[in-house]
């Protein structure tokens, strides 16, 4: 309650967490830090991101079966059509669901290799993101999260186009749809609009990345097709050096774009953490989120604790 002067409403505020799967033990262990740091804020969910390639899928698949074994959390668990069959994406699917796992991140993806090379289905594999999502509804009654583009896909031809393939994914069985990340509200607020306007009823929770490299941020806006507002340039100018006040403004601009979206009526924020927990903390620290404890946690902790 003390907030509701910020926020202008007292619905409470949900939040989810985005990481990306670890490559080396010290990356798992970072990781790990980042769940332990943000779990005790209570995330609606967690998700975990998905690359091409057979080890990268199995980094996805132990990455959500720890959070299952070791914490209290919800996982979603990203998935593409890239570079696999039905048969190989389904028994995914399969190994998704006798885990434990009931939610999925249902995206088409991008080429393996990378950067310029364009998006082709595979030969047996799911051709989009609604033959996906009809392939992963046949083996089992999951919750599916989707995409969407508030300044449409870069490879979309325009925003109309890009707002009918949601649809599909909704028709398919898609329950809720997460941003690509954007920084200009009215944007979003906009899309919304044209989302609902074409009868597109689930929710769309905003994707919001904190701002920790202006560069690096705006390279990544540049290849997803999102802008980059002159003021937010303006606002990290000069700190490339000083991390300290870049992270203090980040986590500003981050809060101040939460608290606009509040009082625009949306209350569920994804954040795309970058495994990395002090600035998306101090960010639902700011939106009034505090920390509970979870018990299964502490346990797993405290018996890592006597094994050692
Ligand atoms: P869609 O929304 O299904 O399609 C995007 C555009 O691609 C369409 O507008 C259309 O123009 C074009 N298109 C669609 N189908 C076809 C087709 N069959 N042939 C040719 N063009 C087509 N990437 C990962 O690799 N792993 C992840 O875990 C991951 N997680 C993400 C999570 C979120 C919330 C977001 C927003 C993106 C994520 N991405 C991830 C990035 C995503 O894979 C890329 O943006 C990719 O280019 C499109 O996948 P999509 O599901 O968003 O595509």
């Amino acid at each position: 309650a003390q907030f509701d002067h910020l926020l202008g409403s007292t619905a409470p505020i949900r939040v989810s967490f985005e990481f990306f799967p670890p490559k080396t033990e010290k990356m798992e262990e970072t990781l790990w830090s980042c769940i332990e740091r943000l779990a005790p804020l209570r995330p609606s969910f967690v998700s975990v991101t998905y690359g091409a390639g057979g080890s990268t899928r199995e980094r996805t698949h132990a990455t959500v079966a720890r959070i299952i074994r070791e914490t209290n959390l919800a996982p979603a668990a990203h998935l593409t059509c890239v570079d696999a069959t039905r048969e190989e994406v389904d028994q995914v699917v399969r190994s998704y669901k006798s885990a434990g796992v009931n939610h999925i991140v249902a995206l088409r993806g991008d080429p393996a290799d990378g950067m310029g090379r364009k998006y082709q289905p595979h030969p047996g594999g799911y051709a989009s993101t609604p033959d996906l999502i009809r392939g992963i509804r046949k083996i089992g009654d999951f919750e599916i999260s989707v995409s969407a583009y508030p300044e449409k896909h870069p490879e979309s031809p325009d925003l109309p186009a890009d707002i009918q393939l949601l649809k599909r994914k909704v028709e398919a069985g898609a329950t809720r749809a997460i941003t690509q990340f954007f920084f200009d509200n009215d944007i979003f607020e906009r899309y919304v609009d044209r989302v609902r306007a074409a009868g597109i009823d689930i929710p769309i929770v905003p994707g919001i990345i904190p701002v920790l490299d202006f560069e690096r941020t705006a390279g990544f806006a540049r290849r997803a097709g999102a802008s980059v507002p002159a003021w937010l340039a303006n606002r990290f100018e000069g700190l490339e050096r000083d991390e300290k006040t870049r992270q203090m403004v980040a986590a500003t601009v981050a809060a101040e774009q939460c608290f606009d979206l509040v009082k625009r009526g949306y209350r569920d924020f994804h954040f795309y953490t970058m495994n990395r927990a002090d600035l998306v903390y101090a960010i639902c620290h700011l939106l009034g989120l505090r920390p509970v404890p979870d018990a299964k946690a502490e346990a797993a902790v405290a018996s890592v604790g006597a094994a050692a």
